[in-house]
């Protein structure tokens, strides 16, 4: 068996030079996470090579009689977390999952209704620069101004006055909790689908975290690679009723063949979500948060909303003389990662920003506590205020290796 650094050396280097970075940064981005090498090894094996369009039982090709078992256990894994009726497992990302719900219950022109981006919400909820904002007629709720919470009541007054056809809830930077049966209770009065992608906190919902949208959604989807902690991928949940609907707009609706090896990779994230350790690992994804949600505020720094509900917050840079894409670079120098970000009423341009996201998934997989929360709190603190000072860069950048250090990746 000849390997990858003998037959292609350069490629080989690059994901060489990716691993050494992953295990030498702290990793802040909300949405990463690190998966376990049971993941690594179902999406790096001989599934990759199969053909099965279809699904499982009723296939377009031979030979799916494995295949099935693997995207078998996927579906009613996934069923069992969420407690859904119908689980589609096919969806190559997050993306995918939402444009297949879109195809399914939507005709080009109806109205929906979603997250204003600029507020938290994400770019297939009725972005312009998105199908989702390009085919449909797009109204968006927002935040509160002095409070930076999702306004339920002009939420309620918009749907009233605009009657979409569907109500979109969900966000990929929002801190605090999300009433997912108050939405649905306004697109019950309005007669309207609720559909949640609920990406960002699929993992606290399975481990009990956070209010599940399942009972109260016509259909919810998610990545599987952020708090849940699976491959690179989508997943689509649904009532029954709209289970054939869903299943054909993803195939032959808007994918061909499914990609078994990452299947396969869902099917063993999800065998670990219905593990007790997930729960503990998801608590502990919160516990962090609060931690260093409470380290930078302690530190003089401002939060949208003032915390975190969840595993993530939005660092409110206005006043500091740093904008959020000066703060991504200068943490990124003494090597944190995370993004900048839009903040809601943010008076920067969106490749400027006033705000940075922090989530704390990947380093709780890594074995972070609350203690070494505090001195990523610290490490942030003296590297964005001290930005033209070698010395003090050189120290932060040895206070996260002394971190990263202490817990190595895959070890
Ligand atoms: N939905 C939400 C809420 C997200 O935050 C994201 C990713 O950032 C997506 C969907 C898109 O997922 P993907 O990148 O897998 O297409």
């Amino acid at each position: 068996k000849t390997t990858l650094a003998q037959t292609d050396p350069q490629l080989h280097e690059a994901i060489q030079l990716e691993f050494s970075r992953q295990q030498r940064n702290i990793e802040l981005i909300a949405s990463e996470n690190f998966v376990s090498p049971a993941v690594l090894e179902a999406q790096g094996s001989v599934l990759t090579n199969k053909y099965a369009e279809g699904y499982p039982g009723k296939r377009y090709y031979g030979g799916c009689e494995f295949v099935d078992i693997a995207e078998s256990l996927a579906i009613s894994r996934a069923k069992e977390i969420f407690g859904a009726d119908h689980a589609n497992v096919q969806p190559h990302s997050g993306a995918q999952a939402n444009f297949a719900v879109y195809f399914a219950l939507l005709q080009p022109g109806d109205k929906i209704l979603g997250m204003n981006l600029a507020h938290g919400g994400h770019l297939t909820h009725g972005s312009p620069v998105n199908v989702s904002g390009k085919y449909f007629n797009v109204v968006a709720y927002g935040v509160d101004e002095a409070t930076s919470r999702i306004n339920y009541d002009e939420l309620r007054e918009i749907a009233l006055r605009e009657k979409p056809k569907m109500i979109v809830a969900g966000a990929s930077a929002y801190p605090r909790a999300i009433d997912f049966q108050k939405i649905g209770e306004i697109a019950k009065e309005i007669e309207a689908y609720f559909f949640v992608d609920m990406a960002h906190i699929a993992g606290l919902v399975a481990a009990g975290l956070h209010q599940n949208p399942v009972p109260y959604a016509d259909v919810v989807t998610t990545t599987t690679h952020k708090t849940l902690r699976g491959p690179r991928g989508g997943l689509i949940l649904c009532k029954e009723k709209y289970a054939q609907l869903i299943d054909k707009a993803i195939f032959p609706g808007s994918q061909g063949g499914p990609l078994m090896h990452v299947i396969a990779a869902k099917a063993a994230a999800f065998g670990e979500a219905l593990k007790p350790e997930f729960k503990a690992y998801q608590q502990q994804t919160i516990n962090n948060a609060q931690a260093l949600a409470k380290g930078l505020m302690s530190r003089g720094f401002n939060l949208v909303s003032g915390g975190t509900d969840n595993h993530l917050m939005l660092v409110d840079l206005r006043g500091t003389g740093t904008t959020g894409k000066e703060a991504e670079k200068l943490l990124d120098e003494v090597h944190i990662t995370c993004n900048k970000n839009a903040i809601p009423f943010d008076p920067e341009k969106p490749f400027v920003t006033s705000g940075i996201r922090l989530g704390t998934p990947a380093i709780t997989t890594r074995g972070f506590k609350e203690a070494e929360l505090d001195q990523v709190a610290e490490i942030i603190s003296i590297a964005l205020k001290a930005k033209d000072d070698q010395a003090v860069q050189d120290k932060a950048r040895a206070m996260v290796k002394e971190l990263c250090d202490k817990y190595p990746l895959y070890a």
